[in-house]
Formats: C-alpha cells, structure tokens, sequence
C-alpha cells in the first residue's frame, strides 16, 4: 500500500511540475534591474550590481534594450563578486550578440565561463559603444537564481520547445564521447576522445528528434551541449550520464546536478542509497543491459545489485541495448521479470554506442539511434520527453527506422487507455483493444498477456502499410500486463511496445 501511494504521488507530481512551468510560461526572475542610458552615456561603461543568495547554483541572465533604431548598441558582460580583480571574477562578455545567457558550475553559454557560483554581490558589466546625443535608451534585465536540485530544463526561459505539436518523437538515449569513453580517428588515422559535435551530427543525420548523452559518471558534456543546442535546433539534447559503478549500469537523464556514484563505498552503501539521493532530482533513471556479463569481460556491467533495489525508485529498464543487435534481446527478460512483479517499468532502448562515425564501427560499438525509442509527448522538449518516459507512452524500434509505428489502445467501461497507462476491468467484464502498425510489411504481430502468447491467437501477418488490429479480452479481476511485438521472420522483435497495465496493483 505504501509502495503504490509513493508511486501515484510521484507520478503526479512528475506531471504537475512541467505542466505548472508551461501555464506560467516563464518563470519569474528573481531579480529585475532597469535603467536609462542617455547621450552622456557613449562609450563608457556601467556596473549593475545585484545579490547573489548562497545555495545559488546558476545564474540565467535576460537583457533587453530599446533604440536600436537610433543605433543604440549597448554590450554585456557579467563580473562575479571579485570582479576584474579576483580569478574567477570575470566570467564572460558577449558584446552585442546575445540577449540571453547562463553561467554555472558545469555549463554556461558560449562567451561565458562555467565555474562555482559563489555568494555575494555580482554585477553585470554594460559597455555603450553607441548611443546619440539626443537619443535615450531603456534597458531592462531579468535575472533568475538557479539551485542545485533543479532539473536540467529550468529556467524555462533557456529551454524553450523544439517543436510544440504532440506526436510520436525518434530518440537515442544512451551514448558516450569525449567526454568519456568514445572516439574516433584524428587527422593521422589513431583513435582519440571523439568531439561531441560529430555524435551530435551523427543523430542529426539519422533524423532523430532527440538524444541523450550518457558519458560515464560526469556531466561535462553539458557545456557542449549548451553550445551545440541552438545550432541543432531540430535536434532535442538531454543532458543524461550513465552512473557507472561495480555492480551495474545506469543512465540518468534530466539533470546536470552532482551524483555520489560510489555505490558500495562509506558514503554510498548499496544501489537504494543512490536511487533515495537522486529521487528528488526530477530525473529518469534506467537500468541499462541488465544481463550483460560482469568481472573481467566488462567491468561492473551487468546487473548485480545486492541488497535487492527498490524498484518503485525506477523509472525505465533499457530492455533494448545496441550491442543486442543481430542477437537475441538481452535486456527483454530482465524487464518483463520486473513487470511480472508488479512494477510499471517502462522499456527503453539506447545504442550506447561509442564511436560517432558509423563506418568505422568497432566491436562493442554501434549505430547512433539503433536501436530508437520512441516516445509520445505533448511537444518535443525536454519535460515532455521525459514525462512520456515516465508514463510509458514508448515503444522501441530496434532497427531505428524513420517511420515504423506501434500504437496499442485499449477500451474498458468508457475509459481508455494507451501503452503504458492502467485500465480497470472488473471480474467477468471485458475490454477491447486495438493495435496499429505502420510501416512495417512483411512483419508479423505478437499480443503477449504476462509476457506469453495472448489466447485466442490474434497473431497476425503485417500485410499492408497499416494495420489495425481488434480483439477483446475477458477480465479475471486480477492484475495483467498486456503488450505487442512486432517481428521480423525469424522472430526477432523489431518493434517492443509497452504494456496496459490491467487491474494493477502498484
Ligand atoms: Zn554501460
Ligand atoms: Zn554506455
């Protein structure tokens, strides 16, 4: 009982904050400083002091000016509380180009300096290369105080949708770069840390929608990402890393904030020590190829956690991991084991792949986006694709198709539901179903109840770009998971759908 009042209160509270960020559109500033500058002001310099509180972990800066038309130009600049006298006074000058910027201790915008936000009295540096004699100007800038367990999309002002429509979204959600362990070729033919421009590309050619960078135990990539982003504007970065430790693999994703990794040491005991750490992050945590196999082969990779882990503190399993390619799917198993327990689990699929350049794939290294998750969200962004995560609104495409889909809806006494959403059916009533499959001819459809084949057989050839599916299902009262699979010939699944939880319990 406790275990699914936590859950249901999670979830809510998972859809509340996103949704409450996008009423108020924009976040408040916690500080607003206005002022003129007149005639007198051209080319001098001005310092608007403001107060920095302690527990500030970022500092997001909006200005705005009028008389551009006049030719008043006015640039920016931002001293910390030692100003041009101290190290790490200065941290940036972005001169006429940017009317908004963030600095913190992992990442800040270009011309700007990540580092330690320390307390005190900042100030923002204008410089007024022009302004005529009689012209005045009003400036204004909005300032927003960030703290260190704020997820990775706040300020919104710094985040805003990529695409605002709601639909099915093509991800990778599991690779790593320079900033860990991938690489490729340099201009002399050796293996080095490979840029994460060339991942980024990578995805960007393959048509993703979004991706997230999962380098071992850090979160130094995100500085790039800050750089990357408005370039790739079709592209969604989510900041993510894989906590890599003894006894398993898993990737977070959604927030940039310090994670004590050392699962087994003093400070961290056991895997339920760090999962209570990161919960009030607003992250998404997945165990990643659960059943690989440990010791000298690869270090710590498979899944061996003791005690056991509280899986209500889990959101996803990466039930389809690149390496599974041309194999059989490792991770399936350890998931459905999780659901068959009464955990809502989603499945999730990453390449992990380590080398940005396909063609010069490595064992143990794999396409970006095969295989892909697929996600419904509200609009592609960095709450909402995490938000379909959670609720279990994905299916995966192992072969990382373009257009492939799986939808599966089901039906019980006037309420719906869509995969990975519950549906009460009573003892002796019925719910009807319906799957569609598009894109994926010459396929075969597998309906699994509690992972077996579902009786009657609705199996089903894919003859036709489009499928639609009905059959029904008569209620025990009992709790039951049911889901689709989409397989090639020789039976290996090209599309995993979540499941409709049926009467569950957690
Ligand atoms: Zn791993
Ligand atoms: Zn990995």
């Amino acid at each position: 009982m406790k275990i699914r009042l936590f859950r249901s209160l999670s979830l809510l509270l998972a859809c509340a904050l996103p949704f409450a960020t996008h009423a108020a559109e924009v976040e408040k500033p916690d500080v607003v400083l206005h002022g003129e500058l007149a005639g007198k002001d051209h080319q001098t310099y001005r310092t608007l002091p403001f107060d920095v509180p302690a527990g500030t972990t970022r500092i997001t800066v909006q200005f705005d000016y009028s008389g551009r038309e006049e030719k008043t130009a006015v640039d920016l600049g931002l001293l910390g509380p030692d100003g041009f006298r101290g190290q790490d006074g200065f941290r940036g000058w972005s001169g006429g180009t940017r009317k908004l910027f963030t600095v913190s201790a992992t990442d800040a915008t270009p011309s700007y300096l990540p580092g330690a936000i320390r307390p005190g009295r900042w100030q923002l540096l204008l410089g007024i290369p022009n302004i005529r004699k009689e012209s005045h100007s009003n400036y204004t800038a909005n300032i927003w105080f960030g703290h260190a367990s704020d997820p990775a999309w706040e300020p919104a002002v710094l985040n805003p949708p990529l695409r605002k429509e709601a639909g099915w979204y093509r991800g990778d959600l599991h690779m790593h770069t320079a900033h860990s362990d991938g690489g490729c070729k340099n201009q002399s033919g050796e293996r080095v840390p490979c840029p994460l421009f060339f991942t980024v590309q990578a995805a960007a050619q393959r048509g993703l929608d979004f991706i997230a960078i999962t380098d071992h135990n850090t979160v130094s990539h995100a500085n790039a990402m800050r750089e990357l982003q408005p370039y790739f504007d079709q592209l969604l970065l989510i900041p993510g890393r894989e906590v890599t430790t003894f006894t398993g693999h898993a990737n977070l994703f959604g927030t940039t904030a310090l994670v004590d990794f050392r699962v087994g040491s003093k400070e961290v005991p056991d895997w339920n020590a760090l999962l209570k750490a990161i919960a009030p992050l607003h992250g998404v945590i997945s165990i990643n190829h659960a059943i690989r196999p440990s010791g000298e082969v690869c270090m710590g990779c498979g899944w061996t956690a003791k005690p056991p882990v509280d899986m209500s503190l889990v959101q996803a399993v990466e039930a389809v991991n690149g390496s599974d390619i041309g194999t059989p799917i490792s991770g399936l198993p350890f998931w459905e084991s999780q659901l068959a327990k009464g955990y809502r689990l989603t499945a999730i699929g990453g390449s992990d792949n380590h080398e940005a350049f396909q063609h010069e794939a490595r064992i143990g290294t794999n396409p970006t986006g095969v295989p892909a998750t697929v996600v419904y969200a509200r609009e592609l962004s960095m709450p909402a694709i995490l938000d379909g995560i959670r609720a279990g609104h994905v299916f995966i495409d192992t072969e990382g198709s373009r257009d492939r889909v799986l939808e599966l809806s089901g039906e019980a006494d006037g309420a719906k539901a869509s995969m990975g959403d519950a549906l009460r059916v009573p003892a002796n009533g019925t719910a009807s179903f319906d799957v569609h499959v598009a894109h994926a001819k010459g396929a075969s459809l597998a309906v699994l109840l509690d992972g077996k084949p579902f009786a009657p057989a609705v199996a089903a050839q894919v003859d036709t770009d489009d499928l639609h599916r009905k059959f029904s299902w008569n209620s025990d009262g009992k709790a039951h998971w049911l889901r689709v699979e989409v397989r090639d010939a020789a039976g290996k699944a090209l599309l995993v759908g979540n499941p409709i939880y049926l009467n569950p319990t957690r």
